[in-house]
């Protein structure tokens, strides 16, 4: 299959890229810097979709950006990045004489409201009640297709809890600290904490890539992209811990994280969602990592 991977270059698209590349398929990646093997977002518009089956969006401004201090212009950046990047390549399928059977938007479990009770899965109902849930919400509705492209091209959702793995993403900010010793829970380390290991990321993707023998639904399928295990922020943090042969015992209060982070965005860590990947498992998907030890020995040991 021709696969086009908006945002292809970031943490997830190279895992993605890489294993697609494994099994015979060909990639192109949508990017905002021209490059062999890319297009640009502006080729996109200018050109229309190049002939592919399958389309993925994985492009947006880091939510973690250490780089960036957490203000108005950064917050319009996690919107913009990710919504008119949804929306020029559900346009450029939409105006394909050809679209792609498959169009795959990964977006995040920001949408479920925190709890440390309640258990989501794909079903469960959600309305938009802060930043980032309202970001979930808009992103989503930008990937929509018209009806009559729905009818040809199936559409999925991807909804991914913290994607772990050594080149990027939370891991790649906290393995240090770790390391030196002077890691621990973060706010109260009771708040679950959905994840997932990037290559099994990235096996959802490519399952949900494969063509459908049933007619397409008019309205995308919702996947989550968490591990099985439900685990909170202490058990993490000492697995962590354990895998690395490093004491944890420098929790981070919930009011440091605020400060240091802003209220909205310090949420993803401070507070947690039980998400549960209940048509993940049902679609038949096989997990590499489904428990916190198997995924953190294999990111310590790679
Ligand atoms: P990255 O931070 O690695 O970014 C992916 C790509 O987005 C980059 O390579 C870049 O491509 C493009 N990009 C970055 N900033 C902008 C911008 N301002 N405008 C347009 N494009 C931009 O993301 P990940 O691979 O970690 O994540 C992929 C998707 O999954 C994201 O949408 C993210 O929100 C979501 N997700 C990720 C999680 C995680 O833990 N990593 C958790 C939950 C959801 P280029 O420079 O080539 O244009």
């Amino acid at each position: 299959m021709r696969i086009l991977i908006g945002g292809g270059s970031g943490f997830v698209g190279r895992e993605l890229s890489r294993l697609l590349r494994d099994k015979g398929h060909e990639v192109t990646v949508i990017s905002r810097q021209a490059g062999p093997g890319t297009i640009t977002w502006n080729d996109l518009e200018a050109d229309g979709l190049p002939p592919c089956e399958g389309a993925v969006n994985l492009a947006g401004e880091n939510l973690m950006n250490p780089l960036r201090w957490w203000n108005e212009s950064y917050k319009k950046d996690l919107f913009a990045s990710r919504i008119d990047t949804t929306k020029a390549l559900a346009q450029a399928i939409a105006a394909s004489p050809t679209p792609p059977h498959s169009w795959v938007l990964v977006t995040g479990v920001a949408c479920y409201k925190p709890s440390q009770t309640a258990q989501y899965t794909e079903d469960s109902d959600w309305t938009p009640f802060d930043l980032l849930s309202r970001l979930v919400k808009e992103w989503e509705a930008a990937g929509w297709l018209p009806q009559d492209t729905a009818l040809k091209t199936k559409q999925v959702v991807i909804r991914p809890g913290a994607v772990l793995g050594r080149d990027g993403g939370a891991m790649k900010q906290m393995l240090t600290p770790f390391w030196l010793g002077l890691g621990g829970t973060l706010g109260s380390g009771r708040q679950p904490f959905p994840w997932i290991h990037v290559s099994d990321l990235a096996g959802i993707i490519t399952h949900a890539l494969e063509p459908s023998s049933d007619t397409p639904s008019p309205v995308p399928q919702v996947f989550n992209g968490v591990a099985p295990a439900n685990n909170t922020n202490y058990e993490f943090t000492k697995e962590l811990g354990r895998v690395l042969n490093r004491p944890t015992i420098f929790p981070v209060p919930g009011f440091v994280m605020n400060a240091l982070m802003g209220h909205e965005r310090a949420i993803v860590l401070t507070q947690g969602q039980k998400v549960a990947p209940e048509r993940t498992l049902e679609s038949g998907f096989q997990y590499q990592y489904p428990d916190l030890s198997s995924a953190l020995k294999q990111i310590v040991g790679s």
